[in-house]
């Protein structure tokens, strides 16, 4: 590892990060920076990545473990359900006894409804 100097993305401040010996990429240094910013823009969006990673793994849950387009179809819509931009996706399958729905709620986070016969709701 090696001591690096990246600038947060949104307010620029700048900081000591470390990175792999063999890392030359002042992208990933900045990226590393803007993690670790407290500016209020990264920590909003840092907030966001993680319910971000968090619903994608509530995704690859058992529960939609034997639909893969369901799963590929909401974890690349992950992000902008995070960041706000789609409030709702409902995703249909030929099979009626399904339902998949993911909903941004008013707090950020992404709720998970997997309507079966018996309706499931996971909250990340
Ligand atoms: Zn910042």
């Amino acid at each position: 590892m090696k001591q690096v100097t990246g600038a947060c993305l949104y307010c620029g401040q700048t900081q000591m990060i470390e990175v792999a010996d063999d890392c030359n990429d002042p992208e990933v240094y900045d990226r590393a920076a803007t993690a670790n910013c407290k500016c209020d823009e990264a920590l909003r969006v840092n907030a966001e990545h993680q319910v971000s990673e968090t619903f994608k793994q509530n995704v690859e849950s058992t529960f939609i473990e034997n639909h893969q387009e369901v799963q590929d179809i909401f974890k690349f819509a992950a992000e902008h359900l995070a960041s706000g931009k789609i409030a709702k996706l409902t995703i249909k399958i030929p099979d009626k006894r399904f339902k998949f729905e993911a909903v941004r709620k008013a707090n950020g986070d992404i709720k998970l409804v997997v309507e079966t016969k018996d309706k499931e709701e996971i909250d990340t």
